[in-house]
């Protein structure tokens, strides 16, 4: 029952549904109602199917110094909430597109205020709106007409073959089933350093007799990441393409180089009727190192960098270690926040295709902040096994001014290195 503000204040003593307060409690009672609260702007968030979360938070605080974003910048649930309280439109907002979806203050909040579910899906109205950061709007219209985000060519997709020295098998031609899909993905089909990679695990499959196949000019990128920035009808239409081509192929089991595709088709393709098994590559290849005849020794002191998409997310944090500690004379140093506790690269949820727009929020790139603790534990090589980071923090080491110190390498390339 809504109680009258004057008499609380003035009055010794009020009586609230027949009961009588006190002055004392009076002032408690005043102290603690809010008499103008506007929740329109919280209401417009939670109204929507999937951000309902957003409602439940407590103020507690715990996600505050787990968001990585806060690290380098002002960010997290509890200062959205706390702006929402206040009124503004985050739907016009540019928090909207800082999260990287990395799942660290969900893993912390005792509320499951869950930011995975609710950014996409005000990301989605504001792409309805076209009201999208112009660096994003360009990854959107390069994924639509060519297939992957950078706007390469469909028909070169494969093309990073040419150069593996070894056969690998292509669906279309070999015209049989195999016991798993390799899907390449984008950056490992196009980008130079994801490229040396992709031709470093076809060797690596080839060595240990594997039976696998490519999709090759038929694959199309599995839009995960522009899924989480907000694009649902590209997500959709990808999946259902690249859905069909498994059915298409009889294929039961994919193995990813790329985290993102390894939540995607775990997640969120069974729900378009997907039906098939997903492994990343170091889960497919920890349980093999034995087989492989390492003649090198490295002799390198390396730290790993968990993806968020492949640990927090998916929850494989020993495959990878597994397959570097395998690796002769490799000694493994872990940075401070690893695990389910590592830090993200800023390259998920759409990051990694808003590195202008987020330089204008933060003190520094994520990817920046996280090669600087490399580069404190004393490690010569920052091993990873996601796609988007490998250029990502190489490019933070040249802008820390870290050159020297500290290399940036696949995990597949390390195990290649010492065959
Ligand atoms: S941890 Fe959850 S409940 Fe606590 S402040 Fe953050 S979002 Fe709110
Ligand atoms: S998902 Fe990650 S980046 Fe987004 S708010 Fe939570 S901790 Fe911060």
């Amino acid at each position: 029952m809504p109680v009258d503000k004057s008499q609380i204040i003035e009055k010794e003593s009020v009586t609230v549904e027949g009961i009588e307060l006190t002055a004392d409690w009076n002032r408690m009672f005043e102290q603690r109602v809010v008499f103008d609260y506007d929740t329109d702007a919280l209401d417009k968030v939670t109204d929507l199917a999937n951000a309902e979360s957003m409602g439940w938070c407590y103020q507690c605080g715990q996600c505050i110094p787990v968001c990585p974003v806060d690290a380098v910048g002002e960010y997290g649930p509890l200062k959205i909430f706390r702006k929402l309280q206040q009124g503004q439109d985050l739907f016009n907002h540019d928090d909207l597109w800082k999260c990287t979806t990395c799942m660290n203050c969900l893993r912390v909040c005792p509320k499951e205020v869950d930011m995975i579910k609710i950014m996409p899906a005000i990301r989605e109205e504001a792409v309805l709106e076209a009201n999208v950061p112009q660096e994003l709007q360009e990854v959107f219209e390069n994924t639509f007409e060519y297939g992957n985000p950078m706007g390469e060519s469909q028909r070169k997709r494969a093309d990073w073959i040419k150069d593996a020295g070894v056969d690998v098998p292509i669906m279309k031609e070999i015209k049989r089933k195999v016991d798993f899909l390799w899907f390449v993905e984008c950056y490992p089909a196009y980008h130079g350093r994801g490229q040396e990679a992709s031709r470093a695990l076809a060797r690596v499959m080839n060595l240990l007799n594997l039976d696998y196949g490519i999709l090759g000019t038929e694959e199309k990128c599995s839009c995960d990441s522009q899924r989480l920035a907000g694009e649902t009808g590209l997500f959709e239409e990808f999946a259902e393409h690249n859905i069909g081509l498994f059915n298409k192929y009889k294929v039961k089991k994919v193995m990813v180089t790329d985290p993102h595709a390894l939540n995607a088709f775990r997640k969120e393709y069974p729900k378009l009727g997907g039906k098939f098994e997903t492994i990343h590559y170091t889960t497919m290849l920890a349980p093999l190192m034995e087989q492989l005849n390492f003649t090198k020794k490295l002799n390198y002191k390396v730290t790993f960098h968990d993806p968020c998409y492949l640990g927090r997310h998916n929850g494989e944090f020993d495959a990878p270690r597994n397959c570097l500690t395998a690796i002769p004379g490799i000694e493994l140093i872990e940075m401070g926040r690893c695990r389910e506790q590592s830090y993200c690269c800023g390259g998920g949820g759409g990051g990694m295709w808003l590195d202008g727009f987020m330089a204008d929020h933060v003190t520094e790139r994520l990817s920046e902040n996280r090669v600087r603790e490399a580069v404190e534990t004393g490690a010569d090589v920052l091993a990873v096994c996601c796609p988007y980071e490998v250029s990502r923090f190489e490019d933070a080491i040249k802008s820390t001014g870290n050159e020297g110190k500290l290399i940036v390498r696949d995990i597949i390339e390390l195990i290649e290195e010492a065959l």
